[in-house]
């Protein structure tokens, strides 16, 4: 254990939450990004306006900035890219892979995921729906607490492409809302429900500040396929950069549970290091 995650010990959960992202950076993650092939951004968003035009200020911004240390300034505005597609996956040095897991949080399976990735000391993604966030800020604090990335899955999970502007903006700056309120920090990833991006997504997205993340495998679970099924498909698409979506939520999630036991460590074993992904700063 490092002097710095021993203070962590001591500290608050957001400064345990950056302590946690040291400790990531530490395991050879650092200077690796998000990227999508052939991305072109349309146009550099304007800074934040309203509420959100703050959050750049704060002392938790550092935390999303690039751990080499070739960051904007602190005080620099947060600027984020209007994409044209999500990141499939993710690009950089070494065998990195990103857990991915959506719908949560739900108090019948969230904490045996998090009790594995406890385990094996690794860190995942958990793209949250704002109405099951309400019923579980317990769980929200303990991702926090444990150096876990949350990102934005909307509020209650619509196919957004037939929503008004006006609605995929609440479903949006609601979740993002009742995320920094449980998690110490507002989302830096978007995920749209059922993969369902269009344009005013990618506005919006980039209007609140997140990037937009898709997947690279999908494991498909939530067709409840069978343990060993969800495993090989996890132990088939392994590959550097890969995104790998599975879900904590919206059904029977047993088989993803019990997957997740069986894949992670014969992912460790063959020299993956599981990990999330470095805020991209352009
Ligand atoms: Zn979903």
């Amino acid at each position: 254990m490092t002097k710095d995650q021993s203070l962590a010990r001591s500290l608050t959960r957001r400064r345990a939450l950056l302590a946690g992202a040291a400790a990531v950076g530490a395991a050879g993650t650092a200077g690796w990004l998000a990227s999508v092939a052939g991305e072109e951004p349309i146009r550099p968003a304007a800074p934040a306006a309203g509420p959100h035009a703050s959050r750049a200020l704060k002392p938790s911004a550092h935390r999303l900035q690039p751990l080499t240390g070739y960051g904007p300034p602190r005080a620099a505005p947060r600027r984020t890219l209007i994409r044209r597609k999500p990141f499939l996956r993710v690009s950089g040095r070494g065998r990195a892979m990103v857990l991915t897991f959506d719908d949560g949080p739900d108090a019948r399976y969230t904490p045996y995921i998090l009790d594995t990735l406890r385990e094996y000391d690794v860190r995942a993604m958990f793209f949250v729906c704002g109405e099951m966030v309400a019923e579980n800020k317990d769980l929200v604090a303990r991702m926090a607490d444990e150096g876990h990335v949350v990102g934005n899955h909307t509020w209650s999970h619509p196919l957004l492409t037939r929503l008004s502007r006006r609605r995929i903006r609440a479903e949006m700056e609601r979740t993002c809302d009742i995320v920094e309120e449980a998690y110490g920090e507002r989302p830096a990833w978007f995920r749209a429900p059922y993969g369902a991006w269009n344009r005013a997504t990618f506005q919006l997205g980039a209007d609140l500040g997140m990037e937009p993340l898709a997947w690279t495998v999908d494991t498909l679970d939530w067709t409840t396929p069978g343990t060993r099924t969800i495993v090989d498909r996890v132990e088939d698409g392994a590959a550097p950069g890969v995104v790998v979506l599975s879900h904590d939520a919206g059904g029977d999630r047993t088989q993803s549970v019990l997957a997740l036991r069986a894949y992670l460590p014969q992912l460790l074993d063959s020299g993956y290091f599981v990990t999330v992904p470095e805020r991209k700063y352009t």
